[in-house]
Order: C-alpha cells, then sequence, then structure tokens
C-alpha cells in the first residue's frame, strides 16, 4: 500500500501523531480535519448531540463518592460513572459523535473496526438509532472469544466482517477497515474507537470524549466548594477515555494526571501491552506514536488479560504527554488488574469492566500524600467480563 510521508503538520503532539495515509485516503482525512471542528461548533449540530448524550446515553454521568474504597486506600476517591453509560462505557459518547458527524458530512455508509467487540457494539447502536448501514471488521479470533458482542452486533443490524489475516485480531481488523476506506472514500466514514489513527482521529475522538472531563470539573467543584481534583487516574487502551478525562486539566500543574496501562503478565515477560513503558516511536496505522516493536521494527503481539488494553500502540497524545512528563504513566499487571476487580466489588458493589480494574489498581501504586483528592474514570462495567472473573477470581466459598 503506498503511503503518504507528507503528513500534516497541525495534526502533532509534539514528535508524535501526523497522518501517514494512502494517497487515496488524503482527500476524505483532509475534509474531517477541515471541516469536524467547524461541525462541532455549529449550534444545530451541538443541540442534537447534547441531546443525545442526556436522554440516550445518560449523561452527566454521576461523579460518586467512594468512601468505603477511600477508607480501605487512605485517599479520598470520586469515581467517574462511565460505567452507567449506556452500552456499558465511555464509548458511546464518541460513536454517536462520529456518526453524528458523518451524516453532516453527507456519508451513507459507516465502517468501524473493533477488538473485545465493545466499539462495534456502541457503533452499531450509534448506527441503528441515527438509522445508516453499518460495517464491522473484527478478527476470526476475536469473534470466538467475544460472541456475545457479536451477537449484540448482529441485532442492531449490524454486518461482521470475519478478519482472518495476521493474528486475526485488532490489529488485522483495522487494516482490513482501511482497506475498505480506501475502497469507498466517497459514501463512507470510518469511526475509529479510540484516540488512535491519523489526524484529524486522535483529536477529533479526544474532542467527543473531553465531556467525561468538562463534567469532572463541574461536579468536583460543585462536591468541594469550588476545587479542582489532585489527580485523576485512567486506564489507557488506545486512551480516549484518560484523555477525555485529563484534556480539562492539562494546562493546571496542580492536578497530576496518571494513565493505568496494561503490563499483562509482567514487564518484564513477553506477555504484556505497556506500550509506553516499555515501546519505541514507530508508525502505525497512520500515526507516529509510542509501540511494541522488536528491534527490526516488526510489530510485537500485545498481551493482556483485558481485550479492551491488547492493543500494541497507544494514542500519540499520551506518547506526547509521556515524553514530556506531563503525565505519568504505571503498568499494571493482570494479577493486581483482578485483585482490584475484587476490591471495588467488596467496597463499593460496583463490578467494574477489567479495563477500569486497571486504573483502580493504579490507585495503590501512584504513591499519593495524605489526603489527597482524586478522580478516578471508572470507563466501564464487568458485565462483559463475568466468565474471566469467574474462572480468575475465588469464589467467597472457595477462600
Ligand atoms: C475500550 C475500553 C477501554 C480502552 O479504550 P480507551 O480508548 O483507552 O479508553 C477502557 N475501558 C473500557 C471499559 C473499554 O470498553
Amino acid at each position: 500500500m503506498a503511503v503518504e510521508h507528507n503528513p500534516i503538520r497541525e495534526g502533532y503532539f509534539g514528535e508524535f501523531g501526523g497522518a501517514f495515509i494512502p494517497e487515496m485516503l488524503r482527500e476524505n482525512v483532509v475534509t474531517l480535519a477541515s471541516r469536524y471542528r467547524e461541525i462541532l461548533a455549529e449550534v444545530g449540530f451541538r443541540q442534537e448531540l447534547d441531546a443525545l448524550l442526556r436522554d440516550y446515553v445518560g449523561r452527566p454521568t454521576p461523579l460518586y463518592h467512594a468512601r468505603r474504597l477511600s477508607e480501605d486506600l487512605g485517599v479520598t476517591i470520586f469515581l467517574k460513572r462511565e460505567d452507567l453509560c449506556h452500552t456499558g462505557s465511555h464509548k458511546l459518547n464518541n460513536a454517536i459523535g462520529q456518526v453524528l458527524l458523518a451524516r453532516r458530512l453527507g456519508r451513507t455508509r459507516i465502517i468501524a473496526e473493533t477488538g473485545a467487540g465493545q466499539h462495534g457494539v456502541a457503533t452499531a447502536t450509534a448506527c441503528a438509532l441515527l438509522n445508516l448501514p453499518c460495517v464491522v471488521y473484527m478478527g476470526r479470533r476475536d469473534m470466538e472469544r467475544q460472541a456475545p458482542n457479536v451477537a449484540r452486533m448482529r441485532l442492531l443490524g449490524a454486518e461482521v466482517r470475519s478478519v482472518t489475516s495476521g493474528s486475526e485480531t485488532l490489529k488485522d481488523a483495522t487494516n482490513e477497515a482501511l482497506r475498505d476506506w480506501i475502497a469507498n472514500p466517497a459514501d463512507t466514514h470510518y469511526v475509529i474507537g479510540s484516540v488512535v489513527g491519523p489526524h484529524p482521529f486522535p483529536s477529533m475522538v479526544a474532542a467527543f470524549q473531553s465531556v467525561i472531563g468538562a463534567e469532572i470539573e463541574t461536579q468536583f467543584a460543585a462536591a468541594t466548594g469550588g476545587d479542582v481534583p489532585d489527580a485523576i487516574v485512567a486506564c489507557v487502551g488506545g486512551g480516549s477515555n484518560a484523555i477525555g478525562g485529563f484534556v480539562r486539566f492539562l494546562d493546571n500543574a496542580q492536578v497530576r494526571l496518571i494513565g493505568a496501562e496494561a503490563a499483562g503478565e509482567g514487564i518484564a515477560t513477553p506477555c504484556t501491552a505497556a506500550t509506553l513503558t516499555l515501546g519505541r516511536p514507530g508508525v502505525l496505522h497512520g500515526a507516529r506514536t509510542m509501540l511494541l516493536q522488536t528491534n527490526d521494527g516488526q510489530i510485537v503481539e500485545a498481551h493482556s488479560i483485558s481485550a479492551g488494553l491488547d492493543y500494541p500502540g497507544v494514542g500519540p497524545q499520551h506518547a506526547h504527554l509521556h515524553a514530556s512528563g506531563r503525565a505519568e504513566y504505571v503498568a499494571v499487571t493482570d494479577r493486581q488488574a483482578l485483585d482490584a476487580v475484587k476490591l471495588l466489588c467488596r467496597t463499593e458493589g460496583i463490578i467494574p469492566a477489567l479495563e477500569s480494574a486497571h486504573a483502580i489498581a493504579a490507585l495503590s501504586l501512584a504513591r499519593f500524600e495524605p489526603g489527597v483528592r482524586v478522580v478516578l474514570v471508572l470507563s466501564g462495567r464487568g458485565d462483559k467480563d463475568l466468565a474471566t472473573y469467574e474462572r480468575e477470581l475465588a469464589t467467597p466459598e472457595a477462600e
């Protein structure tokens, strides 16, 4: 595939980002880059999006003072309850925004990639709601592992296309979705599921997820008489829920920003997804970012018990925030995440998604000063992970 090596300069975060795209996609991507901000600022578009976020997604989500968890950890924790969004995570904020935007740009067909199936379900949901045909690319292995989400997407009217190239997982599904977009540039919009891909996707997805941080700012101020949090903690797969929580506070150096990436079986093992801790710069899926790769630049298969964090890359803005030191990133193992699942279940009666559990585990690794007040973005609920929890976590009887 011919790759354009003249990336658009404005889409950079330090040395990361850009738009490394085939010539066939150039017009599409440039149109998107030049139009999305103006469309997002249109009163009519804002009103339609805000009404759907409120009445359909269920926003604003609560900011909940988790008293028993706070007592257990010795710092004050507020949970930003993205787990209460329709379809079970923050992903619908972005999917609805992008499908609305695509319709506004006159696109008549939607495609998406999905790994665990969560983004596929969110996109299929938005397409059903807004009456656009939807094709979701998914690795054959992922379709087997995540059969309930395949059933959900089909029930919602989406066509799920099985990808049998490479490792038959997310990276390959993304390649296939890009190929589809190259073949159908005029009528199709590709809904990317995180702050990854060529410019403008990282900034555009961040804009749709920034509602998380905007609500945190207002709700935290209301709960504390006008203060800002001492820290925001979120898990990082591609990094969209974390960027959504962070963006509002980037310019306020008093707010510590902490991302939790997946260490898998540990950063000293080959079974890991700790891209920022272990990766090196390279180009994948249209952007220059930090990647898990071999010395000669082959992408290394990522591993995490959590399918949503199992990606060998990371959003370019996180690569930059890591390089600049503005945000800190901790690597959380499968075991630490599973222990954190149990902790939140037992202290607060909330079953978190495995991805979100990485953020909870990071609370114990971040070395907070006594008395700090932390907002944790609880990105999703754990219903989808029940089979893993049953397998991996001892029941009270067995303890
Ligand atoms: C997909 C997913 C993530 C990872 O995606 P980000 O873009 O890093 O936010 C995290 N949590 C949940 C619940 C997810 O479904």
